[in-house]
């Protein structure tokens, strides 16, 4: 048998150990293994590393913008250099296939760096000339700041929390969900070899209703940029009202993908919106879960949606023929097994998946899901208005554009949607009209990292992305100045 990792905090420039040395275990989702022990941090490391943010944020922010993309981007070439290896440590502690996070995860955590890298560069504000005086706006930085990211893009999402405030020369205590804490463990000492000075990023591990409340508690917190469950982001916002703190909030969706008679059923778009249902196993806030599909076209549809769908292979995440790995953990798996039992009990036919999948051989402890389509359920039924964020969608008929917008918009959240059409106008029309933070016309994941990102309703408050989220971690200021 292996022997098990022992993670550390990052705090001050260093890996710690927990200083309570209280741990939590680490389970490979792909076995059921526990494989590693992660810091349970408490109050004392969260203050160790808050004060450290605090002692760094001087020095780092009056470190010129050039010199602070050269350390982001620094890391970003070291992080590339190791790629191959992130991409398997993420999927070991994910669950995800290999092939995904060398071709997605990993990727985009560099190019996280390195957009923010450049678009600190470009930041500039606003200057409004009156009658007798001028004023221009300042943006500055807002100290030490928290960033708190959950657990089915780890580090694709961990980068994009950090590299924007660093950019805009804050420092940082991050906190990654302690589900899958191991890239950024070691991105950690990615920042070491960069040279990153001391106190300027900490990462402390534990759990969220623990290390993550004390970090969201802690008066020397100045901003909160979190992405997870609309559950945790509401606790947040309640913990942090009283205080007035800044925070950025992503959470969770139930996103509708609008498919119209018109839409045209080659391969490339099969192939994408089969890929929007499933991807990550379903394991993405963007991934649509009710399939809202045209009438006229519903039985066709069906038919061919099952069969592709029928035709994706779940298996060890290190197989490259594996379309979809394990779910994240026993408790996720045992959350999305209660939503299809839920489905069943609310009258929908499972189409195809409904059931755990054994994998044989390493793989026989592992948390595997069939895609699962289900069928037959009104709009209004648990089934199509709560977040199961696993492999399962619904197919929902509709016979035109007003009752679809309707059917679209018709739960609490509203974080994308994608609508599939080859009419010009009514893609336009639709667009505008559904509540929602994002709107993919036959397209889905397609990311320009400027474009503003983020929810409405349920699904988040504010925005993040490029200039947004320079925007979110600087304070701006007017200065008038008189001419007279
Ligand atoms: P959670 O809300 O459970 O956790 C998110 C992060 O918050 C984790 O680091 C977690 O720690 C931490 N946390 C939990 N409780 C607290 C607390 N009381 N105070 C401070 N921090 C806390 O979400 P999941 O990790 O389960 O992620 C899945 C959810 O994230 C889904 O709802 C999904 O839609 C959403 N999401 C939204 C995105 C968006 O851009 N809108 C993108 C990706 C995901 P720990 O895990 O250690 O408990």
């Amino acid at each position: 048998m292996s022997e098990r990792l022992k993670l550390a905090n990052y705090i001050d420039g260093r890996l710690t150990p927990p200083q309570h040395d209280h741990w939590l275990d680490v389970f490979e989702p792909a076995t059921g293994a526990h494989y590693a022990d992660c810091p349970d941090s408490d109050g004392a490391d969260i203050d160790t590393a808050v004060a450290a943010a605090t002692r760094a944020f001087p020095h780092w922010s009056a470190t010129p913008v050039a010199q602070r993309a050269r350390f982001l981007n620094r890391i970003a070439e070291l992080l590339e250099a190791r790629l191959e290896e992130f991409a398997h440590a993420e999927s070991r502690d994910s669950g995800k296939p290999v092939a995904l996070a060398r071709s997605l995860d990993i990727p985009r955590a560099v190019s996280n760096l390195r957009f923010f890298a450049t678009a600190v560069t470009q930041f500039a504000s606003e200057a409004h000339a009156m009658d007798g005086a001028i004023n221009y706006t300042l943006r500055q930085p807002l100290g030490a700041v928290a960033c708190i990211s959950p657990w089915n893009l780890p580090l694709y999402l961990f980068t994009w929390k950090i590299a924007p405030a660093l950019a805009a020369g804050n420092t940082v205590v991050a906190k990654p969900s302690e589900i899958t804490p191991l890239t950024a463990w070691m991105f950690a000492q990615v920042c070491i070899d960069a040279g990153l000075p001391p106190g300027v990023l900490n990462i402390v591990h534990g759990s969220g209703a623990a290390t993550g409340q004390r970090l969201v508690a802690h008066p020397g917190i100045k901003a909160i940029s979190f992405t997870g469950s609309t559950r945790t982001g509401a606790a947040i916002a309640a913990a942090v009202a009283p205080r007035f703190v800044k925070a950025s909030l992503e959470m969770g969706g139930k996103n509708p993908t609008l498919v119209f008679a018109d839409w045209e059923a080659n391969e490339t778009n099969w192939a994408t919106l089969v890929r929007s249902a499933f991807s990550n196993q379903g394991q993405i806030c963007l991934c649509g879960s009710r399939i809202l599909v045209e009438r006229s076209i519903y039985a066709k549809f069906k038919a061919e949606f099952v069969e592709k769908v029928r035709a994706l292979r779940v298996g060890d995440p290190r197989d490259p023929a594996s379309d979809l790995g394990a779910l994240v953990s026993q408790a996720h798996f045992d959350k999305v097994m209660g939503h299809i039992a839920l489905a069943r009990e609310e009258g929908g036919t499972i189409l195809c998946g409904g059931d755990a999948v054994r994998v044989q051989g390493r793989c026989a402890g592992g948390w595997f899901v069939a895609p699962t389509v289900i069928e037959g359920l009104g709009p209004a039924c648990r089934t199509n208005q709560e977040e199961i964020f696993g492999p399962v969608v619904t197919l929902i008929p509709f016979g035109n554009e007003d009752e679809v917008v309707a059917l679209a918009n018709a739960t609490n959240y509203g974080l994308a949607a994608s609508v599939w059409t080859t009419h010009l106008a009514r893609a336009h029309r639709v667009a505008a009209r559904l509540e929602s933070g994002i709107v993919w016309v036959n397209c889905w994941l397609k990311r320009d990292l400027r474009t503003p990102f983020g929810g409405v309703k349920q699904s988040g408050i504010g925005r993040e992305g490029g200039l947004d989220a320079l925007r979110f971690f600087t304070e701006p200021k007017n200065v008038c100045i008189n001419l007279e």
